[in-house]
C-alpha cells in the first residue's frame, strides 16, 4: 500500500528530468510537455534564466519572514501593476491563497458577504475559495460550505442581472475558465458585468491564477476584455515551478487591507521573489506578448488545418479542443506517442504548453494528436 494519501489519479509516468518544452521519465523516454505542470512553467523546465536567479539567490537569503522590510517586494509588487489601474500587492503561496485572501479583502471592504461566481468556474481547495467554486463535485462530503456564493450560468447576462442585490458584495470570475473546459467569457457579458459592478459600485475579482502572466498574450487576461478589476489573484505561471501566490488591488482598497488583516509566513519570501522578478522581466514587454500571440495564432491555424472538426476555443496558450472521445483515453493516446496534456471539464483537451514553445515543437504536438484523433474516432 502506498505512503501516500491518493488523492490524486496520477498517470504512472515518473517523470525525472526535463529541459525547455521536453521531459523525460525514468526510463529515458522523452515527452513534449504540454502541460507545463498545468500553466505554471511559464519558460518551460529548468529555464537558464530561473537556474541562474535561483542559484544567486540561494547563497545570498531564503527567509526573513514579514517581520522585515522587503525591497524585493515592493519591486515585484511595482512591477505588476505598472501599467495598470491597479496600485497594491499581497504576496502568498498559491492560488487558492490569494484567492483567500480576496474574498477575505472583500468582505473586509464591503462589510457584506454575497459574492457571485460561476457556474464550472474554479478557485481553489481551500474553504473559501473551494466555496467560491462553482462546481458541486469539488463541495461534496465536506459538509457545509461558505452559503455566501451564488453560483450563475457562465457568459448569461439574464442570470447575472437577476443574482444581482443590494447585498451583493462581489463578483469573480475567470477570463477563461480553465479547469471547467476552456471557456471564453464573451465580450457581452464582460461588458454586462464591468456595467452591473460600475453601476451598483459592486467590487469585482478576477481570478487570473491560470490566465494571467503572459498566457493569454498579454500580461493579464482581463486587458483583452472591457473588464476593470478591484482585485486579481495570480498564482501558477508568476514563478515558473516555484511556489507563489499574489493578489492585486486597486488604491482603494489599501486601507482595508491595513495591519494585522491577513498575511503569510512564506508569503514574498526572497527564493520567490527572485524567481518570479526574473519571470515578469522576461515576460513583462511588448516582444515576449508579440511572440505568445503568434506562437497562438500559428497553434490556431495548424489546429484547424489538421483537425478540421474539432472545435478551439481560449486565449493566448491557454487552448482547448472539444472532442467526443473519453479525455483519458485521448490523454494516454498521446503520452504513449510522447506528448503531454491534460483534460478540462467533462470533454476538453487542455493545450498549455510552456510560453516561449517553438513552431516546430508545436508541429510536433499537433502530428501526434492528428494521429490520435484518427485512431480514436
Ligand atoms: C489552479 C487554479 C486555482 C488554484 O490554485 P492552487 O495554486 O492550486 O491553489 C485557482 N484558480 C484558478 C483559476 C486556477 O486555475
Amino acid at each position: 500500500m502506498s505512503a501516500l494519501f491518493q488523492n490524486y489519479n496520477r498517470r504512472p509516468v515518473h517523470l525525472v528530468e526535463g529541459k525547455g518544452t521536453y521531459v523525460w521519465d525514468d526510463q529515458q523516454k522523452r515527452y513534449l510537455d504540454f502541460t507545463s505542470g498545468i500553466a505554471v512553467l511559464t519558460l518551460g523546465h529548468c529555464p537558464e534564466e530561473l537556474v541562474q536567479a535561483m542559484k544567486a539567490q540561494s547563497e545570498k537569503l531564503w527567509h526573513t519572514s514579514n517581520l522585515y522590510t522587503s525591497h524585493a517586494q515592493e519591486k515585484l509588487a511595482h512591477d505588476l501593476v505598472k501599467d495598470t489601474h491597479l496600485a497594491h500587492a499581497f504576496f502568498c503561496n498559491s492560488g487558492t491563497e490569494a484567492n483567500e485572501a480576496a474574498i477575505k479583502l472583500v468582505r473586509k471592504h464591503t462589510k457584506k458577504h454575497k459574492m457571485i461566481t460561476f457556474e464550472q468556474s474554479f478557485h481553489g481547495r481551500t474553504f473559501a475559495a473551494m466555496s467560491a467554486t462553482g462546481q458541486a463535485k469539488v463541495h461534496s462530503d465536506f459538509g457545509p460550505i461558505l452559503d455566501t456564493f451564488e453560483y450563475v450560468p457562465f457568459n448569461d447576462v439574464a442570470a447575472l442581472e437577476a443574482a444581482v442585490d443590494d447585498e451583493t458584495a462581489a463578483i469573480m470570475l475567470e477570463v477563461v475558465q480553465g479547469e471547467g473546459g476552456v471557456h471564453v467569457v464573451t465580450p457581452e457579458f464582460a461588458e454586462a458585468i464591468q456595467h452591473i459592478c460600475d453601476e451598483k459600485g459592486i467590487l469585482l475579482v478576477v481570478d487570473e491564477v491560470q490566465t494571467g502572466i503572459a498566457r493569454s498574450g498579454t500580461r493579464y487576461a482581463f486587458e483583452q476584455t472591457a473588464l476593470k478589476p478591484h482585485i486579481v489573484t495570480l498564482a501558477k505561471g508568476l514563478g515558473g515551478g516555484f511556489p507563489i501566490g499574489a493578489m492585486l488591488g486597486t488604491a482603494e482598497l489599501f486601507d482595508t487591507f491595513n495591519v494585522g488583516t491577513h498575511g503569510s509566513t512564506f508569503g514574498g519570501n526572497p527564493m520567490a521573489m527572485a524567481i518570479a522578478q526574473t519571470i515578469v522581466d522576461v515576460t513583462f514587454n511588448d516582444s515576449f506578448l508579440e511572440k505568445v500571440k503568434a506562437s497562438s495564432n500559428y497553434f490556431k491555424e495548424q489546429l484547424a488545418i489538421h483537425l478540421p472538426e474539432v472545435e478551439v476555443r481560449g486565449m493566448g496558450l491557454l487552448l482547448g479542443i472539444e472532442l467526443t472521445q473519453p479525455i483519458p483515453e485521448v490523454v494516454a493516446a498521446c503520452e504513449e506517442k510522447g506528448l503531454l496534456v491534460v483534460g478540462a471539464g467533462a470533454n476538453t483537451l487542455r493545450l498549455l504548453p510552456p510560453l516561449n514553445v517553438s513552431q516546430q515543437e508545436i508541429d510536433e504536438a499537433v502530428q501526434i494528436l492528428k494521429q490520435v484523433m484518427l485512431v480514436n474516432v
